[in-house]
């Protein structure tokens, strides 16, 4: 005889970002929720992402701030020491911790969860391979795949030898030499930290910039500025291959993509973080005709429908082009807003949407960049843009001043702003109030008619002519 299913309004597959936000929205709503996930609750953003990520980078900013301090007098210390070990003992805790808040909050909310691998049966059926043994299937009204991404590593001779972003955060100990690679945010991110805290980074990118979706002016200044500090940037060039030379060391060979020399350089470490994949293939939904795109997101339409009725997606194993924790807790609410709450029309506007990166400076991007707006307004564009040093390094010798570089992107005689990119200290604090404004229509005077506050380095964000 075949399992009695569970039955439910709601199954989400996927306890991660937008998976419990729009779970608990349902539950709000009086909706019979079941929610289902094989790993640690709180998905990539708590366990290795964001969370872990923004903790290492506060530990990155205080080791320049030691290193910062001695322009402004302070003394009484040679080189301040950093450990590792005790440091991620203290992340690790701080991030069990937020696994127990979201299984209390799941419990608090009525919605019964379940630790197991889902894949479905039928189009409104669900099996989950327990995590204690034994299957359980669940039948729902509704289905939500919000099962993510993981990160890939290139198909490479010792790619076993190497880590991605998920092994950054495993780390025993701050790598002595480390090759990195991937112009991406994740690479620029965790290259920048390593940095920081004081291992001696191998950066290789096939290309000659880094971050290169990114506005032109952003592009070349972390790439100028991650040399000045010291990063070892091998621009034009790749890792082909890894070997364990023994005591913990690698060999990572590396060929210029142009020239197709090679050269060699030993490190204990070897980090791809080169783009994710989306979490797709054990759901078995294939089976069920839903539509993929090349890449393998599952299709989309604006209110997260796939084309299989009464199965949705959100977050990044969808194709909404945007891989952040608050559009997927954004588009799962509104989501659930529809389904459960009596809104027909809910659905997440998926433009002017802010992002940053926890570079070496902070770098904060919303909108279109200058050649996206020059693309899809031409000579109604008109640019702003300035590049200064902030007071923070008035006390620094020169070689030791970062940049600080801004660009509005307006459109039309009213010159309303389409885009807005920054790079320096605080950028991430500073975009959030930025975007509100862009979101509401600014225009560049209304920018102009707010008065500055002095001194910090965004006064020159509504002073610039
Ligand atoms: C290193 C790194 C840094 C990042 N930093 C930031 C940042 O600073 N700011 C930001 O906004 N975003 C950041 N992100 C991106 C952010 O983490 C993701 O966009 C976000 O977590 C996506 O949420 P999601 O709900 O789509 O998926 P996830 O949070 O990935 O959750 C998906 C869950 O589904 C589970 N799952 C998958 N398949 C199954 C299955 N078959 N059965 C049961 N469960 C399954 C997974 O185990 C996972 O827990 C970062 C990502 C990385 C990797």
């Amino acid at each position: 005889m075949a399992p009695i299913p569970k039955e439910c309004d709601y199954l989400v597959i996927g306890i991660g970002s937008g998976g419990i936000a729009s779970g608990r929205r349902a539950a709000k709503h009086g909706a019979k929720v079941i929610a289902v996930e094989s790993k640690r609750y709180g998905g990539t953003c708590v366990n290795v992402g964001c969370v872990p990520k923004k903790v290492t980078w506060n530990a990155a900013a205080i080791a320049e701030t030691f290193r910062d301090a001695k322009a402004y007098g302070f003394g009484g210390y040679e080189t301040p020491t950093f450990d590792w070990p005790q440091f991620k003992k203290k992340r690790d805790a701080y991030v069990k911790r937020l696994n127990g808040i979201y299984e209390t909050n799941l419990n608090k909310d009525h919605i019964e969860h379940m630790k197991g691998r889902a894949k479905f049966v039928a189009k409104d059926e669900v099996e989950v391979a327990l995590e204690g043994g034994g299957t359980q299937r669940i039948r729902a009204k509704h289905i939500l795949i919000a099962t993510g991404g993981r990160p890939k590593i290139p198909d490479i001779p010792g790619k076993e030898l190497c880590i991605d972003s998920d092994g950054f955060f495993d780390l025993e100990q701050l790598p002595k030499k480390i090759a990195t690679s991937g112009a991406g945010y994740i690479g620029v991110e965790m290259s920048g930290m390593l940095h920081s805290l004081g291992s001696e980074v191998h950066f290789f990118i096939r290309q000659q910039k880094l971050l290169r979706t990114f506005d032109p002016m952003i592009q070349d200044t972390v790439t100028k500025e991650y040399e000045r500090q010291g990063v070892n940037l091998h621009k034009g060039s790749q890792i082909t291959k890894v070997e364990d030379i023994g005591n913990g060391q690698k060999r990572v060979t590396y060929q210029e993509t142009e020239t197709k020399k090679e050269s060699t350089v030993e490190v204990d470490t070897v980090l791809f973080a080169v783009g994710r994949v989306p979490e797709i293939e054990d759901l078995h939904i294939k089976d069920f005709g839903i539509k993929l795109n090349e890449a393998n997101h599952v299709v989309v339409d604006d209110y997260q429908n796939t084309n299989i009725p009464n199965v949705y997606a959100i977050g990044d194993v969808s194709n909404s082009g945007f891989e952040l924790t608050p559009v997927a807790i954004a588009a799962g609410r509104r989501l659930s807003d529809r389904l459960f709450g009596g809104k027909p029309d809910s659905h997440l506007d998926y433009s002017n949407i802010p992002s940053v990166v926890f570079a070496h400076p902070e770098i904060g991007s919303i909108g279109l960049t200058e050649p996206e707006a020059r693309e899809k307004y031409g000579d109604k564009v008109k640019i702003y843009k300035t590049q200064f040093t902030g007071m923070y390094y008035a006390m620094m010798d020169p070689e030791d001043k970062g940049p600080t570089a801004y660009k509005i992107v307006c459109v039309g005689d009213e010159e309303k702003v389409v885009g807005l990119h920054i790079m320096g200290q605080g950028s991430s604090e500073i975009l959030q109030g930025f975007g509100v404004a862009i979101k509401m229509g600014a225009t560049k005077k209304d920018f102009d008619n707010c008065v500055a506050i002095h001194p910090v380095s965004a006064e020159e964000l509504v002073t610039m002519t």
